[in-house]
């Protein structure tokens, strides 16, 4: 069964008494890029950050050995930006049952998503619909803002809401204490499973360094066993992954913050010089077989668009 299950996309990865199943949503085609957690509960499945609509299909299929979408009882969301949630607008419009739970600050973009289109076609332009797919509103019935500390019980497993913001201001991470696990979005970085590498991701718009600080201190705190990243899959050395995350995050921001104040012609210049060196970096840093997701999914172009927002907005 395990073997035709992983044939679907899905891999077992907690295999408890209610076992969580990590969905590779292969998006641009591409495995290690976007996962979805799958939890069973007694319930019917929760979905953690269900990805864009331009993967939905496949996400489709790869439930289908649980019992397809029909079995789908809750969404649960780290925060709202495309990659994790584009997809909650069509996944819930056939299933008037299922609830998604996100931060006050998303559930608003979810019911209202046109701001959200708005901002993300400022950034991705005419490839929006090949990235991403439609995104549709969610019904305000069936979108639940989470509060801080809240636990999520649903048919035997209990999910703990913390606010993490840094990566955006709406940032939540799950903690799962039973199966001593949190999904942990993008607060936490990328890095895929089996690498070292991390990558401090950070697009615009609402990047908060000293935010972001206190999220890793906050998990370092909870020392949890593992982290499960949306980008991509299971960490199993959680101290030292936090610890390094946040070298990364100081080097990033210090480079990005040093460029502002470089000469050259234009900020698209200094993006370009950013992401060609940090590319470099992480081809030497990798093995061939991992460069193609970092690749894909790294894009420190836009972490410099997103870093150095932060820096203009708070060293005036
Ligand atoms: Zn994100």
């Amino acid at each position: 069964m395990t073997e035709k299950r992983q044939s679907f996309g899905l891999v077992k990865f907690l295999n408890l008494e209610l076992p969580t199943w990590q969905a590779d949503v292969r998006f641009r085609g591409r495995s290690r890029l976007i996962a979805c957690a799958v939890l069973e509960t007694d319930a019917g499945l929760i979905l953690v950050d269900p990805g864009p609509t331009s993967t939905l299909k496949t996400l489709e299929r790869a439930l289908i050995p649980l019992g397809g979408l029909r079995a789908v009882n809750d969404v649960v969301l780290t925060h709202i930006h495309l990659d994790h949630a584009g997809c909650v607008g069509q996944l819930v419009a056939n299933l008037p049952e299922v609830m998604v739970h996100a931060h006050p600050i998303g559930a608003r973009h979810l019911i209202n998503p046109e701001r959200l289109i708005r901002s993300a076609t400022r950034i991705y332009e005419e490839r929006m619909g090949q990235l991403w797919g439609a995104i549709l509103p969610v019904p305000a019935s069936q979108v639940c803002a989470v509060a801080d500390g809240t636990h999520l019980q649903v048919g035997g497993r209990t999910l703990r809401a913390c606010y993490t913001p840094g990566h955006a201001s709406h940032h939540i991470v799950w903690f799962d204490d039973a199966a001593g696990v949190v999904f942990a979005g993008d607060a936490a970085g990328m890095r895929i499973e089996g690498a070292d590498h991390i990558i401090p991701v950070a697009p615009p718009p609402d990047i908060d360094l000293i935010a972001w600080e206190e999220t890793l201190s906050k998990l370092e705190a909870e020392s949890p066993k593992r982290l499960f990243l949306t980008h991509f899959g299971l960490i199993k050395d959680v101290e030292a992954h936090l610890h390094r995350m946040r070298e990364r995050l100081c080097a990033w921001s210090d480079a990005v913050r040093q460029s502002l104040d470089d000469d050259y012609e234009s900020d698209a210049a200094r993006a370009a010089d950013f992401h060609e060196s940090e590319m470099t970096y992480m081809n030497a840093s990798v093995d061939i077989a991992y460069q193609e997701p970092y690749g894909y999914m790294g894009q420190p172009r836009e972490s410099w668009y997103g870093l150095a927002r932060y820096w203009r907005k708070n060293l005036t």
